[in-house]
């Protein structure tokens, strides 16, 4: 088991102060607080190691490289990747998305193509592909979901055709927490040749994800959501695939040669990595991965399910309130609405009590839509979140309710 208390202590910003009351940070959806080390690990970079990275023959350039590649490959280990030219660091999952959806496209979509993408996704795995329907000509198919929030898989092979190109789906819902039956997915979409693009910014800070036992084609997260820098964001792709794909940028650090007749591209991962990269943020982002592995993602998964657990019973029992999302296999992320008080009110007051909540669409606005709501308050929780905070979170919503 972990001590909550201990890791707390390792997160200088929750000590403090939010209106006059202790800070309850229940927005970890959004973005993660940072552990010291992380923090430590940019002033470090920044006072001792800082040198553009790949093409210097001087002795600081040389070390921030070597930190450069150490980091991909913690990233490499820690997703359990076959080889770290299978990681490619992006700013953030949204790129790493439009990364893959317009080179993928480019190579491999005719108009009339199909992508599957599912009715619970995040705006950043929708627009990307509609950006593609414009430019390549493809279509977008939607795999539909239960009440509950849950995929339809029997839906799936209805939905797949001979034009079905890739399937883009969320590893757990940002809005209602739940985890798809992603190997499922997978396994459909293989017995047709389809490789399957993972949107993990939900899950690899939650729960255990290996890349290769899952056997996706494509997996995509964000540094921020996970303890790391913000800026920072990995796309892990096999390499039989990144291998066939066009580069998504053109500049420095991409290429191989170049002349005003012919330019040749690097090999991987550099041919996807155009310009100088973020070598704090990587540094940064495999501090954090180490900093989970020293807990243990396990225990990170089993202590949060606790707390999920127990806010899902304790917020059940107020009056008139609704969870959305109601899937036994959920983590870490509880959307909920009370009849009779707007969830852009409930956020601001319980802010005003310390309480940090997301209010609103939380960029799923079609999935909104499949639930008959405008917006939720979303609490999502994080390694350092306790059953008291979820007291304070409570107490907060019923002295609210009171007010209406
Ligand atoms: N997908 C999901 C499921 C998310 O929750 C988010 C962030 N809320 C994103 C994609 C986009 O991540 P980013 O803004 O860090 O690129």
């Amino acid at each position: 088991m972990i001590n909550v208390n201990d890791i707390r202590a390792d997160f200088p910003i929750l000590s403090l102060q939010v209106h006059g009351k202790p800070l309850v940070y229940l927005d970890n959806g959004a973005t993660t607080q940072k552990p010291l080390c992380v923090i430590d690990k940019i002033r470090e970079m920044y006072c001792s190691v800082n040198a553009n990275v790949h093409r210097g023959v001087h002795f600081l350039s040389q070390a921030a490289t070597d930190e450069h590649e150490a980091s991909r490959r913690t990233v490499q280990e820690f997703i359990g990747a076959a080889s770290s030219n299978e990681i490619v660091f992006t700013r953030g999952t949204t790129e790493a998305i439009n990364l893959i959806s317009s080179s993928f496209c480019r190579e491999f979509c005719k108009p009339g193509d199909e992508v599957i993408i599912s009715a619970m996704e995040h705006h950043s795995n929708i627009v990307p592909w509609q950006l593609q329907e414009a430019i390549s000509g493809i279509k977008l198919r939607i795999l539909p979901i239960s009440d509950e929030g849950e995929i339809l898989l029997e839906e799936l092979e209805k939905l797949i055709s001979s034009r079905t190109k890739l399937i883009a789906v969320t590893h757990v819902s940002n809005v209602l927490g739940t985890i798809t039956p992603i190997e499922k997915i997978i396994e459909t979409a293989h017995r047709y040749d389809i490789p399957v693009l993972v949107d993990a910014a939900q899950s690899v800070q939650h729960i255990p994800v290996d890349v290769q036992r899952m056997d996706c084609d494509f997996l995509v997260f964000s540094s921020h959501k996970i303890y790391g820098p913000t800026g920072m964001g990995v796309l892990y792709g096999k390499e039989k695939w990144l291998d066939k794909l066009p580069p998504y940028q053109g500049g420095g650090e991409m290429i191989a040669t170049v002349s005003f007749e012919k330019t040749t591209f690097a090999g991987l991962p550099f041919k996807f990595e155009a310009g100088t990269p973020d070598y704090v943020g990587s540094t940064a982002l495999a501090t954090a991965l180490k900093y989970i592995s020293r807990i243990g993602i396990e225990n990170i998964a089993k202590h949060e399910q606790g707390v999920l657990a127990y806010a899902t019973e304790q917020l059940l029992s107020i009056d008139k309130l609704k969870i959305y999302g109601t899937s036994k296999n959920k983590c870490s992320v509880i959307s909920f609405l009370v009849d009779g008080v707007h969830h852009y009110d409930m956020g601001v007051l319980l802010d005003t009590m310390g309480i940090a909540v997301r209010t609103g669409h939380h960029c799923a606005e079609p999935l909104m839509r499949r639930l008959g709501v405008e917006g939720t308050v979303r609490a999502s929780f994080a390694v350092y979140n306790t059953r008291e905070e979820v007291d304070v979170l409570v107490n907060g919503i019923r002295r609210i309710v009171k007010m209406f």
